[in-house]
């Protein structure tokens, strides 16, 4: 999401006459885009931000902090780092060109974190690679009570249906052929009488859209007519990214998620019989405020049972002002350990199913160069495939896999 909005203000900036650079410390404007869903990712941005004092002070510059921090500790950031100059939240980008402008004129600091219900229709922005996403949502109202979203994005939100299409429309006419949809629960997507089946099927059919993923599904609201819009639609990708969170119905119901592990299951073993060929992952949160070990045990079975293609492993983060932050927390070694353990778990299975690609051939869309002479392509699974070949990004090759290295597909192009 954040990548996404970064591409967002970087439309918006060169629309008021600025270039972007490689060379960020070269620039007259530094902006950094925040995220605040775990604590580690909000201090980085704080040190980061501290370490750029001396870049801005050593020329007349300007430097930025926008996105979830910027919106959650705009006091700190006023009080504590005196050399940032503009502190947006993520509802308040559409302005960022005109702030500047008034930054170089006035030299004073503008703060704005306002939130509304902008969802940044008619910006769209030049992208630069093969694969790009499209923003269909905008905040959250969910209200997971580890999850600081819906008071730093504000309520869901969803973008115009007629918006959506023309941003693809535009995408595609300057050569990107994988599009992943985004919000952070594709599934509430409602427009007018559209919903996210709707959605999809309607995207499907724009002319030159090569593959279509979404992200992210919430178990809830997950249908089954989305998985039928799926098999029918050959340019829909097979892939489904489901945060489980954790294989407790006690931790799940702490947690807000509002469904049980069974109905997670149903749905895993729905997706799998309909179509065989699907890959789901998943996002797993261990050492949840009074998650005991059984409880913790009931995930890592979970993640043996299920099987994912890949899973996301996090270490439970106190946010401030969320319900779970009231909760009494474990410590911190139980949680790192937990952590730890979960990781091998998954790493097992994850190799053991890319172990299972192994001979088998796969449709890969090549995106860049990999190290030495070869290329880095994805499976419409959404798994990073590696061949020696020289590969220009955008070309669609079959790859039969011959080793894994690491979690690591690698392969040769088998239709050469
Ligand atoms: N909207 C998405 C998630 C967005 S945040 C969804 O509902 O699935 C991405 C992931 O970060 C979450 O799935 C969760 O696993 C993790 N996460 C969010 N808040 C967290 C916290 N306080 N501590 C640890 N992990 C967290
Ligand atoms: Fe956070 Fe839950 Fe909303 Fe996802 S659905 S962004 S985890 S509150």
């Amino acid at each position: 999401m954040n990548k996404n909005d970064s591409s967002v203000i970087g439309k918006l900036l060169a629309d008021h006459g600025f270039e972007s650079t490689t060379d960020p410390r070269s620039a007259d404007v530094y902006i950094i885009n925040t995220c605040t869903v775990r604590e580690h990712a909000a201090n980085r941005a704080l040190a980061f931000t501290a370490g750029l004092e001396e870049w801005r002070k050593a020329g007349n510059r300007i430097l930025a902090v926008v996105g979830c921090l910027a919106q959650s500790n705009a006091d700190e950031i006023t009080k504590r780092l005196k050399h940032v100059d503009l502190i947006l939240g993520p509802d308040a980008y559409r302005e960022i060109g005109n702030y500047v402008t008034q930054i170089t004129g006035t030299k004073s600091r503008i703060i704005d974190t306002k939130l509304s219900a902008e969802t940044y229709c008619g910006i769209f922005h030049r992208p630069n690679a093969v694969a790009d996403f499209v923003s269909i949502m905008r905040g959250c109202s969910n209200y997971c009570s580890y999850c600081v979203v819906p008071y730093v994005r504000g309520p869901a939100r969803s973008r115009a249906s007629d918006d959506i299409r023309k941003e693809i429309v535009h995408l595609v006419e300057y050569g990107v052929r994988d599009i992943t949809l985004l919000g952070q629960n594709v599934n509430e997507y409602h427009h007018e009488s559209m919903g996210f089946a709707e959605l999809l099927q309607h995207v499907s059919v724009i002319p030159g859209v090569f593959r279509i993923r979404f992200l992210t599904s919430h178990p809830k609201d997950f249908t089954r007519e989305t998985v039928q819009v799926i098999k029918e639609n050959n340019n829909i990708c097979e892939w489904f990214h489901l945060p489980l969170q954790s294989g407790s119905n006690r931790i799940l119901q702490l947690m807000n998620r509002k469904y049980t592990k069974e109905h997670y299951n149903g749905l895993v073993e729905h997706i799998r019989s309909q179509i065989p060929e699907s890959t789901i992952t998943t996002d797993i949160i261990t050492g949840f405020p009074t998650e005991t070990e059984q409880e913790f045990i009931e995930t890592l079975n979970t993640l043996r049972e299920i099987k994912f293609d890949d899973a996301y492993m996090y270490r439970y983060s106190i946010r401030p002002g969320t319900k779970a932050s009231s909760m009494p927390s474990l410590d911190e070694d139980t949680i790192k350990a937990r952590l730890a353990e979960s990781i091998q778990v998954k790493n097992e299975i994850v190799v053991e199913k890319t172990k299972a690609m192994i001979g088998k051939v796969y449709e890969v869309l090549f995106e860049s160069a990999a190290r030495g002479n070869g290329s880095r392509g994805k499976t419409r699974g959404n798994k990073n495939v590696i061949v020696q070949e020289k590969i220009k990004p955008g070309e669609v090759r079959n790859v039969r896999i011959t080793e894994v290295k690491g979690q690591t597909p690698i392969g040769v192009v088998a239709d050469a």
